[in-house]
């Protein structure tokens, strides 16, 4: 064991063993910059392929070249990044019938062919399910379109190949946050009764989801739309519900038993505005109506002068001498205590 004085000389005489020329010191011996002073240049990261050339120069034999391009960065494997992402890609996209890369999938291929790290890129085909259904459209499993997906789950994966496919022109426009609620009302529609779902599938496909379409062909939709018909909808078959406890229907409920719910249900106007209108104009039920809300003013519980009659100083502020001593105290230093 050297002497702890000589251990920072024998670790700088190994790093120099290992220095190649041409490439970056792998010791952190540069000299820091000090203020006032100039910071010491950096040492130049060589291109890719240069590497090759200075040891063809240096006649030293590479420790990794890649087997089908020889280039000796972008170690994957016995090849390198981007030959083992073409090689994988071209597997997993490749058409049985014509043994080419499937035609509608081209722009899929392309894009991967362009990444900048291949290794981001493998990853995702070794970890994730989308690549799984790019082969199956590929081979004609499944069909590359907008209604394949409309029949898998609604999930994060799928909704992002969805939207990869869809930016890379594979698969037409189509309104994201419209079409991720046809998934979410079927789930819905599974948790409610038949005859309830029925209903509330017609309210949503014929007025709600219609309304959204609407705003979004004229570029108007936003996210509280979208969220808003997404609690019309759970409103609705709230209300059937409700409805059903109380040993009623849609077709045979008054006035009155809407009333009772929006007072049972404070706060419910909104939600029911949509699907009361759409009950009455598609004839289920034509007397019911949504009471207009009066609106509210504040009350007045004393008049001007009373309330200055009832007010003295208090000790707020410095101009006041004494202390509130009830909670219906008003301040007389300021006209709007
Ligand atoms: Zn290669």
């Amino acid at each position: 064991m050297l002497p702890v004085r000589h251990q920072p000389a024998r670790v700088h005489h190994r790093a120099e063993q290992k220095h190649l020329p041409g490439l970056p010191h792998p010791t952190p011996t540069q000299p820091r910059a000090l203020p006032g002073l100039p910071a010491a240049p950096r040492a130049r990261v060589p291109r890719p392929g240069e590497q090759a050339d200075l040891r063809r120069l240096r006649r030293e034999k590479p420790t990794y070249s890649c087997r089908q391009c020889g280039r000796e960065d972008n170690c994957y494997g016995r090849n390198c990044g981007p030959c083992t992402l073409t090689e994988r890609a071209t597997e997993l996209l490749t058409d049985p019938d014509t043994g080419q890369i499937h035609q509608q999938l081209q722009p899929i291929f392309n894009a991967l062919m362009n990444v900048d790290r291949p290794q981001t890129t493998l990853y995702w085909f070794r970890r994730s399910e989308g690549p799984r259904i790019l082969h199956r459209m590929a081979t004609g499993e499944l069909q590359i379109s907008h209604e394949t997906f409309e029949q898998l789950p609604s999930n994060k994966t799928t909704n992002y190949l969805r939207d990869f496919l869809t930016a890379l022109g594979v698969l037409p426009h189509y309104e994201a946050r419209i079409e991720r609620m046809l998934p979410w009302l079927e789930d819905l529609l599974d948790t409610i009764p038949k005859s309830d779902a029925d209903i509330v599938r017609r309210f949503a496909q014929w007025r709600v989801l219609r309304h959204l379409r609407q705003k979004s062909a004229h570029d108007q939709l936003t996210k509280s739309m979208v969220l808003q018909g997404r609690a019309q909808i759970k409103g609705a078959a709230r209300f059937l519900a409700w409805l059903t406890r109380h040993d009623t229907t849609l077709a045979g409920m008054g006035q009155a038993d809407l009333e009772r719910y929006l007072i049972t249900h404070p706060g419910s106007e909104t939600a029911q505005h949509a699907f009361i209108g759409w009950v009455r104009t598609s004839g289920i039920n034509t007397s019911l109506r949504i009471p207009k809300q009066p609106r509210r003013f504040s009350s007045v519980t004393m008049s001007e002068e009373e309330r200055w009659a009832t007010s003295r100083p208090c000790s707020t502020t410095k101009r006041c001498a004494t202390t509130p001593e009830s909670a219906d105290f008003s301040c007389s230093c300021s006209p709007n205590p």
